[in-house]
């Protein structure tokens, strides 16, 4: 038999003891026994990523994160909190490595505090929860971020948060009482996510930094799935330029985070290929064993299985 692959994962999430303080409403309440491994950055974790044969896990803030507070408040807590997550990644450098928590609702400190984190502390990119404020991250405001990330050359990682209260009310509050995942994981979070993309697609960001890129989870949002008819959707609007396909598959990154399907797998596979597609599980919302049990019965080769294991996030993260 063949030795166990070397398996990075990339959507892996804890809490912040000081951010977390300063949530409120909906956010400062978690799902029991979800708080307790989120805070767990030890011996509680490693032993789970041991018994699933997780070797790596690239360590964010879980969502919202810092893209609630005020500008002020959110500059403050990422220093902070990332010289925290630094600490926890010296402790087992051989078992985490993090991407930063910015501050997005000031832009200018946001790409300061990402170029901190990765020629100082070592990190690999940021992870942005949702909109920040209510605002998409495509706004011009925000592009100091984008630059600062293509010149670093490291990724951009976008994490659904709650969609805009103002869609919440429109789209989803006849049912969330009964069934409050569909502002999250069942659908919500899949709709404000893909929406994002296309935006930042749209907003042409990808003209003004070619080398920036982007990764998103859940197998790509419902993008991949969707690519063909998004692109002729908008060759009708007779924009020019290029397609909607080859900024997608020149710019993005997806993982498998909380997504463990081979259709779904296979889908991205044939429109974004094998080396745009990493593993993660989207601990501790997703448990570590359903995603290592899934990647052992992948219909792939095992070439191929590396590249999502770990080759293609060993390249994009410089692992
Ligand atoms: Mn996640």
């Amino acid at each position: 038999m063949a030795a166990k692959p070397y398996v990075i994962a990339l959507e892996e999430h804890y809490v912040d003891p000081e951010v977390k303080r300063h949530y409120t409403g909906m956010d400062a309440r978690q799902a029991p026994g979800i708080a307790e491994r989120l805070e767990d950055v030890g011996q509680g974790r490693i032993a789970g990523m041991d018994a699933a044969g997780i070797d790596l896990q690239v360590l964010s803030h879980a969502n919202p994160g810092l893209q609630k507070m005020d500008a002020e408040t959110a500059a403050r807590l990422a220093r902070g909190a990332n010289d925290r997550l630094h600490e926890t990644v010296r402790a087992h450098p051989d078992r985490f490595a993090a991407f930063a928590a910015i501050p997005t609702p000031d832009p200018k400190a946001a790409a300061d505090e990402l170029e901190r984190a990765v020629t100082r502390l070592g990190f690999k990119g940021a992870l942005v929860n949702g909109l920040t404020n209510g605002a998409f991250l495509d706004e011009r405001r925000f592009w100091p971020i984008f630059e600062r990330a293509a010149a670093l050359d490291v990724p951009l990682y976008m994490h659904p948060s709650t969609p805009h209260p103002a869609v919440v009310e429109a789209y989803y509050k006849d049912y969330v009482e009964k069934y409050p995942s569909l502002l999250r994981a069942a659908w919500g979070f899949t709709v404000e996510t893909a929406t994002q993309g296309v935006r930042l697609v749209l907003s042409g960001v990808f003209d003004a930094y070619p080398n920036l890129k982007i990764i998103i989870g859940h197998l790509g949002e419902g993008l991949p799935f969707y690519l063909w008819r998004i692109t002729m959707g908008f060759e009708r609007d007779g924009r020019g330029g290029k397609s909607f396909r080859d900024v997608f598959c020149e710019h993005f990154y997806v993982t498998t985070s909380g997504f463990f399907s081979d259709p779904a797998l296979l889908c991205c596979m044939m429109e974004l290929g094998i080396d745009r597609i990493m593993f993660s599980v989207d601990y501790p919302f997703v448990d570590n064993p359903p995603g290592a049990k899934w990647t052992e019965t992948l219909p792939i080769c095992s070439e191929d299985k590396e590249k999502l294991l770990n080759g293609n996030a060993r390249r994009l993260l410089k692992i």
